[in-house]
């Protein structure tokens, strides 16, 4: 099932790319994981996929090393390189130092405290912990996320930061009525993350618009998502 689902959403990918008349090569596929097993996470990556997102800190570390341990006991299989795990749901404080020693990415950095102890604390021997800054794009109360206006300040700063490579930007909006309406919040977001990189406050361009999910991937696409984030299609409902 896993798989068959994972060819309909790449197929829905490579739809949405030619209709926007992009490179299906541009999107990267996050499968997300979180409730599942790391049962599923392989059976995912027995059909290619290398990427999985987590939400929950805990579940997520004991995922990575469980399928860590399958990987480590299962040489070059079933992928050429090793899992990719990206951190997406709220940090606090107590639990950066799990971060930053099971995962590759970290999506959902939306202050300068949480990003500075994941640089303190990103073990020397791993690479630079990848990051994207999670933008509240259109201003949900109840959401985290730094506030649009306060983004380059923060991309800036977070970009100094030793341990840690600053990637992109991260959106999660409220669901949208339409198609037309989904594809207008998503754009606030790629021309937010397209003047951050032209302001000349980085060191190096950000590369990863990290926006739409099992819903609205169609219309993330459209207005220039690089990463869309799938669950529920991939594995099913929660
Ligand atoms: C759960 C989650 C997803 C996946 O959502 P689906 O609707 O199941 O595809 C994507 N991004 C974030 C941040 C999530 O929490």
């Amino acid at each position: 099932m896993i798989v068959r689902n994972l060819q309909l959403v790449r197929d829905r990918i490579t739809t949405a790319c030619v209709a926007a008349a992009r490179d299906p090569a541009s999107v990267r596929l996050l499968a997300v994981s979180k409730t599942f097993n790391a049962d599923a996470v392989i059976e995912a990556m027995s059909d290619g996929q290398r990427a999985f997102g987590e939400n929950y800190i805990q579940e997520g570390v004991d995922k990575i090393l469980a399928v860590r341990g399958w990987e480590a006991d299962h040489p070059g299989l079933p992928l050429s390189r090793p899992s990719e795990w990206h951190c997406i749901g709220p940090i606090q404080s107590n639990k950066t130092r799990l971060v930053a020693e099971h995962f590759d990415w970290v999506q959902s950095v939306d202050r300068l405290k949480i990003a500075q102890r994941l640089s303190e604390q990103r073990p020397p021997h791993l690479p630079p912990l990848q990051v994207c800054l999670q933008v509240n794009i259109d201003g949900g109360a109840t959401k985290s996320g730094v506030a649009p206006q306060d983004a380059q300040a923060l991309a800036a700063e977070v970009a100094r930061l030793p341990r840690l490579q600053l990637r992109g930007l991260m959106s999660i909006p409220e669901p949208a009525p339409d198609f037309v309406a989904a594809c207008a919040v998503h754009k606030r977001a790629a021309d937010l993350f397209d003047q951050i990189n032209r302001a000349g406050v980085l060191p190096q361009a950000m590369d990863t618009l990290s926006m739409g999910m099992t819903a609205d991937l169609e219309a993330a696409i459209h207005a220039g998502s690089t990463m869309v984030r799938v669950g529920t299609a991939i594995f099913g409902g929660r």
